[in-house]
Parts: C-alpha cells; sequence; structure tokens
C-alpha cells in the first residue's frame, strides 16, 4: 500500500483564476487547453452529456476583454467549470440523463449557475450522472456509463460521476454536484478529487432538479481543497429563491484555510469503521487520524449509534420524497410525451418509455412506504431514526470539533460489479448518508490509495455551519500526503 494520490492533471482553479485576473492568461487560452485535453479523452471517458463550447468561448473572451478594461471579472475569473446536468442553465439542455427529459431547456439558471457567471468562471459543459442522481456508479445514466479516468474499466462513482471524471481527467479545475446521500464525496473518493457536501441550506437550491428536496446540497468537486473552499465562497450565502436557504452570507473559508488543527478535537466514527468497510480503506482513516493527531489534533474514538441505522432509513425517505417530486414528468410540463388515446394512457405511457430502471423501483418504493396503511411503518419510522441521527451527532459534537470516518467502504469498483444487485449499490453510501439526514457538512479529501494502487477518499464530518474548521482539517490531510510525496500533487 501506499499513500501516493493518483495525479490530476487539472491545474489548481485558484492559481487559473489569479492569473487571468492579473492579465497573464487569457481566459480564452485557458479554456482551449481544457478543451484540447477534452478532445483527447473525452471520448474514453465520457464525463459529458453536453459540451457547451460555443458558449464558453463567448463567455472566455468576455472575461479577457474585462481584465484589457481594468476590470475584476471576479474570484473564478477565467475558471473552466463543469456542472452536472441536474444544474438548471438558461436555454441549454438539461436532462439528468434521463430520457424524460428530452428535448427540455430550462428557461431559466439555477442560483449556483448565475453565481458562478458573476465570479468570472466558464461554464464548459453539462456532466453525466446516474438519471436524476439516483445510483452510486453512473451506469444508470440514460447516456452510457462514465468511466473512472485513473482506470477506465472501473466506475467513477455517483451519481457525480460525470463531475468527478471531469476534474480527475483534467477536462476542468472545477465541477459542481449535487448530493442527497453521497453523490459528491463517493464520486470524490473514487475518482481522487476533493468533494464537498455543505450544511443542508448553505447553497441555494433553486434551479437543482429535485431529487429529496430535505436531503439534496449542491457541492463543488476540486483537485485542491482551496478549489474547493473558492468554489463554495462563490456559491454559498443566502438566497430568498430558496425557502430553505440558511440567511446567513457566504463563510469566510480560503482565509481560514492555513489555520491547522492544533487542539482541534477530533473523533473516528467507530460505527463506520467496522464490517463491510475494506481493510485498506480503514487503514487510510486510521492513518488520517494519525496525521490529523501529528498536527496537533486530539484524536479519539468517537460514537454515532444510530449513524448504523442511516442506510434503511434514508432508503425510505429519499425514495418517498422521490416519488413526489418526480409526479411532475407527466408528459405535459417537462420533455418527453408519448401520445396515447386518454390522458392518463398518455401519462403512463410517458413515464413508462421516458424513466428507467432504477428510477421507477425508487418510485415504486417510495410510493409504497408513503400509501395509508404503510406509512407509519416505514416512513414515519424512518423520520424517527433520522431524528435519532441528528441527536448522536449532536452529542457527539459535544466532545469532538469534528468527526472522521471512511467515504466509499471500497475503492472504485468494476463496470457492472453491482449495477445488477441494487442492495450492494445501496451499500455503497453507508459511510456518507448520514451527514445528509443530518444536514451537517462533510468532505471527502483524498488520503492516498488502496492495495490495488487506487484512490481513496477520507471523510472529515463537521457541524453545521461549521465549513472553515471541516476544510482546515481536510487543507491538513492534503499537506500531509503532499508532504508525504514531494513529487505529488501540490
Ligand atoms: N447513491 C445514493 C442514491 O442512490 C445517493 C445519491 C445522491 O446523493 N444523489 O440515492
Amino acid at each position: 500500500m501506499s499513500d501516493a494520490v493518483p495525479p490530476s492533471t487539472s491545474l489548481p482553479a485558484v492559481e487559473i483564476a489569479a492569473a487571468v485576473r492579473r492579465g497573464e492568461r487569457s481566459a480564452v487560452e485557458v479554456l482551449e487547453e481544457h478543451l484540447a485535453v477534452i478532445h483527447e479523452r473525452e471520448h474514453e471517458i465520457h464525463a459529458f452529456n453536453l459540451l457547451m463550447d460555443d458558449h464558453a468561448r463567448v463567455a472566455a473572451a468576455h472575461v479577457d476583454r474585462q481584465v484589457a478594461a481594468g476590470h475584476d471579472p471576479g474570484p473564478l475569473a477565467g475558471v473552466p467549470v463543469a456542472l452536472k446536468d441536474n444544474l438548471c442553465t438558461s436555454g441549454v439542455p438539461t436532462t439528468c440523463s434521463s430520457r424524460i427529459l428530452e428535448g427540455w431547456c430550462p428557461p431559466y439558471d439555477a442560483t449556483v449557475v448565475a453565481r458562478l457567471r458573476m465570479a468570472g468562471a466558464i461554464l464548459i459543459g453539462k456532466t453525466n450522472l446516474d438519471e436524476f442522481a439516483m445510483g452510486s456508479s453512473t451506469e444508470h445514466s440514460a447516456f452510457g456509463p462514465t468511466r473512472n479516468p485513473h482506470d477506465p474499466a472501473r466506475v467513477p462513482g455517483g451519481s457525480s460521476g460525470g463531475s468527478a471524471a471531469a476534474v480527475a481527467a483534467g477536462f476542468a479545475p472545477l465541477a459542481l454536484g449535487s448530493d442527497t446521500g453521497g453523490s459528491i464525496r463517493q464520486p470524490a473518493s473514487l475518482c481522487g478529487v476533493v468533494g464537498v457536501k455543505p450544511t443542508y441550506g448553505r447553497v441555494s437550491r433553486y434551479g437543482l432538479v429535485a431529487f429529496a428536496s430535505s436531503l439534496d446540497q449542491i457541492g463543488p468537486l476540486a483537485p485542491t481543497v482551496a478549489d474547493a473552499a473558492a468554489a463554495l465562497e462563490v456559491i454559498a450565502g443566502h438566497d430568498p429563491l430558496d425557502s430553505t436557504s440558511v440567511p446567513e452570507p457566504a463563510p469566510e473559508l480560503l482565509a481560514r484555510l492555513g489555520e491547522g488543527v492544533e487542539g482541534l478535537r477530533v473523533g473516528v466514527v467507530a460505527e463506520l469503521m467496522g464490517e463491510g468497510i475494506a481493510p485498506d480503506v480503514r487503514r487510510r482513516v486510521e492513518a488520517a487520524a494519525d496525521a490529523l493527531a501529528e498536527a496537533g489534533a486530539k484524536v479519539d474514538d468517537a460514537t454515532v449509534p444510530a449513524a448504523t441505522y442511516g442506510l434503511s432509513a434514508y432508503y425510505l425517505i429519499a425514495p418517498a420524497e422521490a416519488s413526489s417530486n418526480l409526479a411532475r414528468y407527466d408528459g405535459v410540463r417537462y420533455g418527453l410525451r408519448v401520445d396515447a388515446p386518454t390522458t392518463a394512457a398518455m401519462n403512463t405511457a410517458t413515464r413508462t418509455a421516458g424513466f428507467g430502471a432504477e428510477v421507477k423501483r425508487r418510485i415504486m418504493l417510495g410510493t409504497y412506504a408513503l400509501s395509508a396503511g404503510y406509512y407509519d411503518a416505514y416512513y414515519g419510522k424512518a423520520q424517527k431514526v433520522r431524528t435519532l441521527i441528528i441527536r448522536d451527532f449532536a452529542a457527539a459534537y459535544e466532545s469532538f470539533d469534528l468527526l472522521l470516518s471512511p467515504v466509499s467502504p471500497t475503492t472504485a469498483f468494476p463496470l457492472g460489479a453491482k449495477a445488477a444487485d441494487p442492495l450492494t449499490m445501496y451499500l455503497s453510501d453507508v459511510c456518507t448518508i448520514p451527514s445528509n439526514l443530518a444536514g451537517d457538512p462533510s468532505v471527502s479529501v483524498p488520503f492516498g490509495t488502496g492495495d490495488d494502487g487506487l484512490a481513496i477518499g477520507v471523510q472529515v464530518l463537521a457541524p453545521a455551519l461549521a465549513e472553515a474548521t471541516m476544510l482546515r482539517a481536510a487543507a491538513v490531510l492534503e499537506d500531509a500526503v503532499a508532504g508525504n510525496h514531494p513529487g505529488g500533487r501540490r
């Protein structure tokens, strides 16, 4: 086992932005370099559903003109950004990798998309995902799977697999994903990049196509912790268009990244280190705990007993919310319509043709869990478990500032290995789901490789709104890996 991180070929986003703002690099040149990398390897990886190269060229030229005129285009000036294809982009197809949205173009930008544009970022394309973000491998896309850039025979994880692969392949130094049960962190872990799930409400969900509204959060995937922090500073902050948006300004993150972890209390979550976690993954988490201790943190074992039931509660709550959210795809309002003699038959024909097998499975699970007679036994019970998880985390955070755990139980698995077995696939999320249910932030930081030489991410979890502390620890882990390997990522 080594702790070298598979290299990402992306230049850090913050370095690109700094050079573009100073006029040392042109945004057009940066864009063309990334498009060249895409053209070289995209046919093999399939990170994108759609390349926005024409839009991107216009936006990049605009950034260069702003710089030439002495104006500051913003903190992400000239940074190419890949967007998960469940984020609405005005006039640009947004498919959720589903046939049911075929031909639909949103009439508005998601808040995060508008904020990226305002910050000078260059939107280069829409990335592949598991249909409606339901999955852990990006194999449930109606447009075919994405492949892991470190080993194309393996999955990139999911559901934000296209975004993670785009960053890992050097197609973009920054991407956005969405995370309902792990969909940013798990692909980040499997692709060797940084992935942040912010506090629920930290980032506006306006314009994110809803999967499970009480769990969904948008967040960045990036080659470095600093890049993820820079992106989060841009996309976070109150938005009146999302009623669950936290009424707080975006947190200051970048300026605090170097503060270290001296004196912080860090707990390793015992319940997430046991059965089902591969020994090489467990060893990397232990090595991360040692690295934080060496940097001055007080590390100990922590317990979040109800976390054990997170997976079961999630696979009732998320499908229940999905079954309601996906009722809107009726053949009338969006995308696909399969005509039939009556409205009801048209609805059925459209949904039968438009949704893939996993989405149908979730809708059936959710409808069942919500149905009269079963509601109390399933949905109601799952909500009670959710409350226990929230309480157990709150109790743990009385003794600890941060928690540590694996992200994914294993490194990237071969394509097809779990596709036919939903339960095995669902188990991929066992370590990531608890913080979605609690609404707390968490990050996957690359921390070396497993016995197979593939990337392993370590998860740092924090209480609500403590992203700054969480990312300080992530930066310490990043430095620990880079320090061990001077030829490494930074
Ligand atoms: N893999 C999980 C699921 O299939 C999580 C998905 C997500 O976070 N969007 O539901």
